[in-house]
């Protein structure tokens, strides 16, 4: 970890116009929070279908709030108002910071970045919301780098508190700075880390799941485990309906990298429920059956 979030964003402004790519399930999350938070954004997918579910998705969560009482329709209307879906790049000349959120593929990541940095002004910062990818490779093909950097949110982005602000190996204070105010502007706690095979977080949570692994292998049941660490524990959810909410292919893809980047400590042996339900098609909550079933 490098240091304070704190000490980094004295005297500089969150962006007054930010942009993403990617409507899916974390772009729109993102689009919907900077709305919601003031900063207008332009939400950009290849895709006419995702642009409406991502739009739909924000209308969700709103009217939501407009059942509980917490804002009028007004409001409503007005956050609705500020996030702009787009297929192309109109306006992304005037935005002062851009996400991106589409596909974990390195090769498409790394076009995507190349053609939107043609698309913005020279002083615009750029991230990337990957969960496995070093920054400092993603960086390789672009002509700032030191403008680049990750900006790693948590699945489902209007209620997780955390995103990880990861410095690549050109990124600069400035960039650093600027991207940890817009992640605070957005209500949210940034943590700057180092660039590394997964990161802080999935550095913890992904020892936590082999541990979880191993148990289920001694013979434990899921489901007591889930109920253990909810009820008596106290945590919001147990391994088994996390893996379910994170995606077991999220997942499965992450243990991958975590065990190519430390064979020392995340290299497995023999297969394990990730990859069991994985190899099943039972991806966790999105395709209606993981550990648990959602019918
Ligand atoms: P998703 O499949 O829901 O959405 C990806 C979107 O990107 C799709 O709508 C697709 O049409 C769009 N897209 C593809 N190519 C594009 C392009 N060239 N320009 C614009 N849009 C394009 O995926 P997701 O779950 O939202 O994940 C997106 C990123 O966020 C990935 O890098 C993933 O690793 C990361 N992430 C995901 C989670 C999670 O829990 N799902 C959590 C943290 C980070």
């Amino acid at each position: 970890i490098k240091g304070q979030a704190k000490q980094l964003t004295r005297d500089v402004n969150p962006p007054r116009q930010a942009a993403v790519l990617g409507a899916g399930i974390m772009g729109g999350g993102i689009a919907y929070q900077c709305a919601w938070k003031g900063i207008p954004v332009l939400m950009k997918d290849i895709n006419d279908k995702a642009l409406t579910l991502g739009m739909n998705e924000a209308g969700k969560l709103l009217n939501k709030k407009l059942e509980q009482g917490k804002i009028d329709g007004l409001r409503l209307s007005e956050v609705v108002s500020t996030i702009h879906p787009t297929l192309d790049y109109t306006g992304f000349e005037r935005v002062d910071a851009v996400v991106e959120a589409v596909v974990e593929n390195p090769k498409v990541k790394r076009a995507v970045l190349a053609e939107l940095e043609s698309q913005v002004g020279a002083d615009t910062v750029l991230a990337s919301n990957t969960s496995t990818i070093p920054i400092s490779l993603l960086a390789e093909g672009l002509q700032r780098p030191e403008k680049f950097c990750g900006m790693h949110f948590f699945n489902p982005v209007h209620r997780m508190p955390l995103v990880e602000v990861i410095r690549g190996r050109q990124t600069t204070d400035e960039t650093t700075a600027r991207v940890v105010a817009w992640a605070r502007k957005m209500g949210k706690t940034p943590v700057v880390v180092n660039d590394c095979p997964g990161f802080f977080v999935n550095r913890v949570l992904f020892p936590y799941f082999a541990a979880f692994s191993q148990l289920l292998r001694d013979g434990a049941d899921f489901r007591r485990v889930d109920k253990v660490m909810e009820k008596k524990f106290g945590w919001p959810m147990g391994p088994a309906l996390l893996l379910d909410v994170v995606g077991i292919d999220t997942a499965h893809h992450a243990q991958t990298v975590m065990a190519e980047g430390y064979p020392d400590r995340m290299a497995k042996s023999d297969r394990d429920a990730i990859d069991v339900l994985f190899e099943a098609g039972r991806y966790g909550q999105k395709s209606g059956q993981g550990f648990w079933r959602y019918q």
